[in-house]
């Protein structure tokens, strides 16, 4: 199974998949065009994308879903209370509109999704296996939910949310209210949160771990690579070798689990 990221960040959230013949999206919070342009860069096709799957309704992770949906002829798939809440529900052919379902499977890939807590209607992060490995995308989290814990286990990578260190955001320049919803158990993880997650599922089973949704304000890689890294260190000799953090703008480096 190949993984890598288009864009990560409190602006932009893309991931691509592939295993097998079978390709994904995982949010599309980037242009269509620009997705077409990187995907082609890397040597993929966007008109070969089987599925977009959206993780929840917020502008940083669907802003190109409906264009890449409509010129490819791709489905879009969410939670059915997320369908009800985006903005081109209307706009897409019933044919191209999907509901996340118990079990999914799209191709040669299967998914496993989980509540994560955010203030939109029903996000989720989820677990995707295929080829007998299995990879976790959650971000945009302002708790690990019991959901999470039950999903994610056994797991061949996990690319999970470190959105920002708790100092720089207090010492920053949003305005209060946004600092209480940052901070709140329907915002996002920081570092400290993610760290304490990464020691818990590398304590069961050690595999590459990815930081992303980091925000260009509260955070910077390097932060968020260090606070977490002796998390990873704690279960092998080369952290730095399992540890990256995806880029804000541009791709991240290329899993192939
Ligand atoms: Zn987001
Ligand atoms: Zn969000």
């Amino acid at each position: 199974m190949d993984f890598f990221t288009l864009a990560s960040s409190s602006a932009a959230n893309c991931a691509f998949v592939k295993a097998g013949d079978t390709a994904v999206l995982l949010d599309a919070g980037l242009s269509a065009l620009n997705i077409e342009k990187t995907l082609s860069e890397q040597g993929e096709n966007a008109a070969k994308l089987a599925a977009i799957l959206i993780t929840h309704e917020h502008t940083d992770h669907i802003a190109g879903a409906a264009r890449l949906a409509q010129k490819f002829g791709v489905p879009v798939y969410a939670s059915p209370k997320t369908w009800a809440a985006l903005p081109f529900a209307d706009e897409l052919p019933r044919s191209l509109k999907r509901d996340f379902s118990y079990d999914l499977r799209i191709g040669d890939i299967t998914f496993d999704f989980c509540k994560t807590s955010h203030d939109a209607t029903q996000p989720v992060g989820m677990v995707l296996e295929a080829e007998g490995k299995r990879l976790a995308y959650v971000t945009d989290t302002g708790t690990v939910t019991r959901g999470m814990l039950h999903s994610l286990h056994d797991l061949d990578g996990l690319v999970v949310e470190a959105n920002h260190d708790r100092q720089m955001l207090m010492q920053g320049p949003y305005a209060p209210f946004l600092k209480r919803r940052v901070l709140g158990d329907k915002g996002h993880l920081a570092n400290v949160q993610t760290a304490r997650l990464v020691a818990y599922l590398l304590g069961q089973k050690v595999c590459p771990v990815m930081l992303a949704h980091l925000s260009e304000t509260n955070n910077t890689p390097e932060v968020a690579y260090q606070t977490v890294l002796p998390a990873v260190a704690g279960f092998c000799a080369h952290p730095d070798k399992l540890l990256s953090v995806a880029p804000a703008h541009g791709v991240s480096v290329r899993w192939s689990l």
